[in-house]
């Protein structure tokens, strides 16, 4: 297909679909999107408005022994601290870190800034939390020539704007334009044209599909299973077997396809947090890790007005069996306690055998009384 200084995808569908010789890249180059990811967003934003903390090893989060690190600066990143590792790890080592508390109010009216800033491009804008985004600039409002175009705008306007930065990733689906905007972090741009596709994919290591964590990753070179090529090489059949519903997932992603469209203004409907496991275990040594997810959903609602009125609790098996189990109770939990016992108990309505071991546990609030409402970037009498 015509190159076009680098760019993305040539301005009009009409040349797409004259050129392409790849059907792979037929199917799947009709959208341009941009994923756009703050760089250490929290730890940014504090090191932003405070100077004294500038070019210091800076790790948000809370004070207490069951709490993990919200975010880190990259200068503490480089004593290996980084986001939901217990702070006590952090604090071990890097023991000249800074330790800020986060401050989620303003790390939301900057969030609503870099928004405003989208808002210029494209109104479908998919949040995948305070610091990131899917943009579908397939059509772009400032009628930018492409999509890297769009993509070097937004990051310049959040450069001089917000004196923040953002790195961003563009690709033809959703799925590779998040491995792009990890790609060259921070302060980086990186495109994959949809004719680079296989060349850049079948190399990864398979620790760069999203969804695939540790764990999972470990398994998969215990079978021999290293690169996306590895699983590229394997039939649906087999994968399917082996992981499930997922290994439909893996497939398809293995060969570059993501037909998932960028669903704007998506209502925040759960506000949940997982974790899996460094080795399988029972039920009943799962106490510790839903106390810290609890306290981790807890965290992250507490700047919400709307009461939460439903707990989830979601567990995983061994092999790969998802369990929800949820309680409605009369109010919503008032405190992280409360959350956390009604998350506890609903381990209790998980009948399987006591052998069965679990790889994965998630603590989830949903149900919101009130509808969602973005709150305005600073209150009214400002
Ligand atoms: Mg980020």
């Amino acid at each position: 297909m015509r190159q076009n200084g680098g760019d993305v995808c040539p301005a009009t569908m009409s040349t797409l679909l004259s050129t392409s010789a790849d059907p792979l890249a037929t199917s799947v180059q009709l959208r341009k999107i941009v994923h756009v990811d703050m760089d250490a967003f929290y730890a940014s934003v504090e090191q932003r408005d405070n100077p004294t903390l500038r070019g210091k090893p800076v790790v948000v989060a809370w004070p207490g022994k069951r709490s993990v690190v919200c975010a880190a600066s990259y200068e503490a990143r480089r004593y290996g601290v980084r986001s939901a590792l217990p702070a006590i790890t952090a604090e071990r080592l890097c023991p000249d870190a800074i330790f800020v508390k986060p401050d989620f109010v303003r790390y939301k009216a900057v969030s609503l800034a870099v928004r405003a800033i989208f808002e210029r491009h494209t109104a479908m804008i998919e949040p995948l939390s305070l610091d990131e985004a899917y943009l579908d600039v397939t059509e772009n409002l400032a009628g930018l020539p492409t999509a890297t175009r769009v993509a070097k705008a937004i990051r310049q306007q959040i450069h001089d704007e917000l004196n923040l930065t953002a790195s961003a990733g563009v690709a033809p689906n959703k799925f590779l334009a998040k491995i792009a905007s990890n790609w060259k972090k921070p302060n980086g741009l990186f495109v994959i044209q949809p004719h680079e596709i296989q060349a850049f994919l079948l190399p990864l290591p398979v620790g760069r599909i999203p969804g695939v964590g540790k764990v999972t990753e470990e398994r998969m070179k215990q079978a021999g299973i290293q690169t996306v090529g590895d699983i590229h090489a394997m039939d649906l059949t087999t994968l399917e077997n082996t992981f499930g519903r997922y290994g439909v997932r893996l497939y398809e992603l293995a060969r570059g396809i993501d037909h998932s469209p960028v669903v704007s203004n998506r209502l925040r409907k759960q506000i949940s947090a997982e974790d899996t496991f460094p080795e399988d275990i029972p039920l009943v040594e799962t106490e510790a890790a839903i106390r810290q997810l609890a306290e981790k959903v807890w965290n992250a609602s507490r700047n919400n007005a709307r009461g939460a009125r439903t707990v989830v609790l979601k567990l995983k098996t061994k092999e790969f069996r998802s369990l929800t189990r949820s309680l409605t109770p009369l109010a919503p939990p008032s405190t992280c306690e409360e959350l956390t016992t009604i998350a506890l108990s609903l381990r209790e309505r998980v009948e399987l055998t006591p052998t069965q071991l679990f790889r994965l546990a998630g603590v989830g609030l949903n149900n919101f009384q009130a509808d969602e409402q973005e709150p305005p970037p600073c209150p009214s009498l400002c």
